[in-house]
C-alpha cells in the first residue's frame, strides 16, 4: 500500500479524521514517559548553564535532580526500544484501517 497522493504524487499525506473508526495507534506508555522525560531534561540542563553563567555554579539540587532525570530518560529509552516492535505494528494496523486521506501539497481528499 502506498500513502501518495493520486493528483500531484506527492508523500506530503495525512489521515483525515473519521467518524466511527476508533482504531488508533496504539502509543506506548514508555514513549509518553520518554518524551516528558526529555522535555524535562533539556529544561533542566539549560537552567543548569543558566546557573552556571549568572552564579558560581549550578546548585547541588539541581545537579541531583538533572542526575534523577537522565537516568529515567536513559530507562524509558531502552524500555521504548522494547517496545518499539509493537508500536510499529499498531501504526501499521492504524495506517491500514485509515481510508480517509488529504494531501498538503494540493488538499487533495480522496478514500481508498
Ligand atoms: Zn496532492
Amino acid at each position: 500500500m502506498q500513502y501518495r497522493c493520486p493528483k500531484c504524487q506527492s508523500q506530503k499525506v495525512i489521515p483525515v479524521a473519521q467518524a466511527g473508526n476508533a482504531t488508533r495507534p496504539d502509543v506506548p506508555k514508555s514513549l509518553m514517559v520518554l518524551v516528558f522525560s526529555i522535555f524535562l531534561l533539556l529544561l533542566l540542563i539549560i537552567s543548569n548553564i543558566v546557573m552556571w553563567i549568572f552564579s558560581k555554579g549550578a546548585g547541588t539540587n539541581l545537579q541531583i535532580a538533572t542526575a534523577i532525570v537522565f537516568v529515567i530518560s536513559a530507562i524509558s529509552g531502552v524500555l521504548f526500544w522494547k517496545d518499539l516492535p509493537n508500536f510499529k505494528l499498531s501504526m501499521q494496523a492504524f495506517m491500514q484501517s485509515q481510508k480517509a486521506w488529504k494531501c498538503r501539497e494540493c488538499n487533495n481528499q480522496w478514500q481508498i
